[in-house]
């Protein structure tokens, strides 16, 4: 009877680790695969042991006692972390003061010297970041596209055809009520359910709403992109009480090459879905009577990852990403804001915060070093860990990508595989999955970064070593 227990149990382990290491190997993980492999291969010989060789049959016993144990210590229940309960209303602690678009980088960038007065004027408020923004917007934010990788003209052509589609639809980001149709009442339990199923049915991979929170609207427009520059400066009062908000999954494959033109040009191809997704969403509620403002990379009114927070589509890590449930940091947020009144979903705790205390996986790889290693700090009254943006541009510029190094090397961006499921699942729950499993998964994976090898139809020609690092 016991070694049949002991035969089923290390069955169960070895089929486990059997899925692991296909899992890994199809991942491109070598590490892991090795870890799985060498696993694997200490299962197997535990068989003939448990079968044929009684002297050493302690040493099964030794391994299920230890296996059961942790089994058991898996159980015991995470405390719920109220601040994440509590969305983004749970990171504030004092006064916060709104954001300004017009200090976003991206705004600053476009501001040349030439859009007088507004140049002047703003410069005039800013003396001190006059000269690093003229030097930014000399080299471009992304300085040569995609010089890591020689500039590789059919990535750099998905990018720039990627990014023409939100230039084309950004014109159309604010839509009223259509003329000539009336406003439609519904129930805001069964319009929520519409807006949800079809906010998935266009293409979205999840959807949550939220009230937006005055807090996240930036107090004035400051990304200008069709030279309406008279629009520069100006408050941003008067915005719809809903936003719907949208995440597309990036695809692995290329997310996984970061810093090199694949990620890029994933990013781009989002930035694509995203600025379709969040124009049709808002074309439907200005036919259904209401106003309808899609927020994406042509038009932002709010910032788009606390509403994502307070609509319960993840929380936010370390590196300053979202992380959603099933897809980590590999998304990107869009939205919709109306007035059409929608019932709002409910922030969550997938214990990402408390995993982030302890991993750092993210700030150890940063090229740059933008990610903070020490506690949370206080910023414009929010508790986070607040990147260096600076530094951060600063080698997007060095390499013609957005690197993305962060995003890809987060344990919570892998892909939704069985065995990833099963941790993120632990993770919400177990008190000593959140403990140890940030130690665990730099056992298994490793530290370093390593970009993934692509698909063929998606090579790029390698180019020379970055400084110490060889990406
Ligand atoms: S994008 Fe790259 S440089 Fe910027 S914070 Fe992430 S890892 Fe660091
Ligand atoms: S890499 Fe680790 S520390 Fe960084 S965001 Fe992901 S889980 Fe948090």
């Amino acid at each position: 009877m016991h070694n049949l227990v002991l035969l089923l149990f290390n069955l169960g382990v070895l089929v486990l680790s059997a899925l692991f290491l296909r899992e890994c190997f199809r991942e491109n993980e070598q590490r892991a695969t090795k870890v799985a492999a060498a696993i694997l291969i200490f299962f197997v010989v535990l068989v003939p042991v448990i079968l044929w060789s009684p002297p050493l049959r302690f040493i099964p016993d030794i391994v299920v006692g230890l296996l059961i144990c942790l089994a058991l210590s898996l159980l015991i229940p995470a405390r719920a972390n109220r601040e994440a309960l509590a969305g983004t209303a749970g990171h504030l602690t004092g006064e916060v003061k709104r954001f300004d678009e017009r200090d976003a980088v991206f705004a600053r960038v476009r501001l040349s010297p030439d859009k007088e007065p507004y140049y002047r004027n703003y410069y005039a408020e800013h003396p001190d970041q006059e000269e690093a923004d003229a030097q930014r917007r000399a080299k471009g934010l992304l300085g040569k596209l995609g010089s890591i990788d020689n500039s590789y003209q059919p990535l750099n052509a998905m990018i720039h055809a990627a990014f023409d589609i939100p230039d084309i639809l950004g014109r159309s980001a604010k839509s009223s009520p259509v003329e000539g149709e009336e406003r439609k009442r519904m129930d805001p339990v069964q319009a929520t359910e519409l807006v949800k199923q079809f906010g998935l049915h266009i293409g979205a991979d999840m959807v949550g709403i939220c009230k937006v929170n005055p807090l996240w609207v930036y107090s004035h427009r400051g990304e200008i992109h069709y030279g309406n520059y008279n629009e520069w400066g100006e408050p941003l009062d008067d915005f719809p009480a809903y936003a719907v908000v949208l995440l597309t999954e990036m695809n692995w494959d290329h997310v996984s090459a970061a810093p090199h033109s694949p990620s890029v040009a994933e990013s781009a191809n989002d930035y694509a879905k995203g600025a379709y997704l969040s124009t049709v969403m808002g074309r439907w509620f200005a036919h259904m009577g209401y106003r309808g403002i899609a927020q994406n990379t042509r038009n932002y009114d709010t910032v788009l990852v606390p509403l994502a927070v307070d609509a319960g589509l993840g929380e936010v890590g370390r590196q300053g990403y979202l992380i959603a449930p099933r897809f980590g940091a590999r998304v990107r947020v869009f939205a919709a804001l109306t007035d059409m009144e929608l019932v709002p979903d409910k922030p969550v705790s997938l214990g990402i915060d408390e995993f982030c205390q302890r991993c750092k996986k993210c700030s150890d790889t940063c090229p740059s070093r933008s990610i903070p290693v020490g506690e949370k700090t206080i910023t414009n009254g929010i508790r986070r860990w607040k990147l260096d943006e600076d530094s951060c541009f600063e080698y997007w510029s060095k390499i013609g990508t957005d690197c993305s190094i962060c995003m890809a090397v987060c344990p919570f961006s892998r892909p939704d595989t069985f065995s990833h499921k099963l941790v993120r699942t632990m993770l919400e729950r177990s008190l000593v999955a959140r403990r140890w499993f940030p130690a665990v998964d730099n056992l298994i994976y490793g530290k370093r970064w390593r970009p993934k090898q692509v698909p063929s139809w998606l090579e790029y020609p390698k180019a020379k070593e970055s400084g110490k690092e060889t990406y």
